[in-house]
């Protein structure tokens, strides 16, 4: 389904992104698997790959720093002939009550989940632009659209990414390359398992399907979004949430 692509996977080491680079690749894309601290757990997504007939590329920076993510997407060019699919995935959170919100608390969040976008899709662009192809998915979030208790830095981020999709999609539309967001709810992973009990019990009682999500099942909208199958979808937001939220 995506044989001949080459799929950018930011914070592709756990979680979410190991997912969505496991299925990219599954789904025939050669994968550049981002990271940044967790070196054993990104090589061990390429072993995975590798395992299977895949082809992964392992790709160390830090997404928050402009520089940083300028030069190590040159230094992939004599890796791959283009980069055709993108996927802003790296995330972080720093959750606290407003009125103990210390700047940094803010800034980080805001570097990390918003700023990377800018920054990733603007040294990844040049290939789409040539190619007059490409797909950029945005990993958004639930509470960008209810908000949450202790997370203004990140609920702020995520819904910044909403806006970054919906703008980007127009201006890029007529060069045929498609920018959505996904918008995950609770799912899986060790940013939702460092959660305290009782926020993790609260979230299972509001989630009609009674269960959380597992980081395939976002994976798999991803991949249908990156594909040719996903042709007419641009400016959007597909939700993944077990019915979370309704509309
Ligand atoms: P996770 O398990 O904590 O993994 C985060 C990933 O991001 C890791 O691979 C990490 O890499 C990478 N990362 C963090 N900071 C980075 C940086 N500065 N540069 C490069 N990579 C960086 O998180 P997750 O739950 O899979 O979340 C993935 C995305 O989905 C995030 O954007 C998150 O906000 C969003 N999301 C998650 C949920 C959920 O319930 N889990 C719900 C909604 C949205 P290293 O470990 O190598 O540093």
């Amino acid at each position: 389904m995506l044989e001949g692509k080459v799929a950018l996977i930011t914070g592709a080491s756990r979680g979410i992104g190991r997912a969505i680079a496991i299925e990219m690749a599954r789904s025939k894309a050669t994968v550049i698997i981002n990271y940044l601290g967790s070196e054993d757990k990104a090589k061990e997504v390429k072993e995975i790959i590798e395992g299977f007939g895949g082809k992964a590329i392992l790709a160390k920076f830090d997404v928050s720093n402009p520089e940083e993510v300028k030069n190590a997407v040159k230094d992939l060019e004599p890796q791959v002939p283009s980069i055709d699919i993108l996927v802003n995935n790296a995330g972080i959170t720093r959750d606290t009550l407003f009125l103990r919100m210390k700047e940094k608390d803010w800034e980080d969040v805001l570097r990390t989940n918003l700023f990377s976008a800018f920054y990733v899709t603007q040294a990844v662009l040049p290939y789409m632009l040539k190619n007059r192809w490409g797909r950029i998915i945005n990993i958004s979030s639930v509470v960008a659209f209810s908000g949450n208790v202790g997370q203004v830095n990140y609920a702020t981020a995520k819904a910044g990414l909403i806006g970054f999709t919906k703008s980007l999609a127009l201006e890029l539309a007529g060069r045929n390359i498609t920018v959505n967001a996904i918008a995950p709810g609770y799912i899986q992973t060790d940013m939702t398992e460092k959660l305290p009990d009782k926020v993790k019990e609260a979230f299972l009682k509001e989630i009609p399907l009674g269960r959380a999500g597992l980081p395939e099942e976002v994976a798999h909208v991803a991949v249908f979004l990156a594909s040719d199958k996903a042709s007419y979808i641009t400016g959007t937001v597909i939700h993944v949430n077990g019915g979370l939220l309704r509309w």
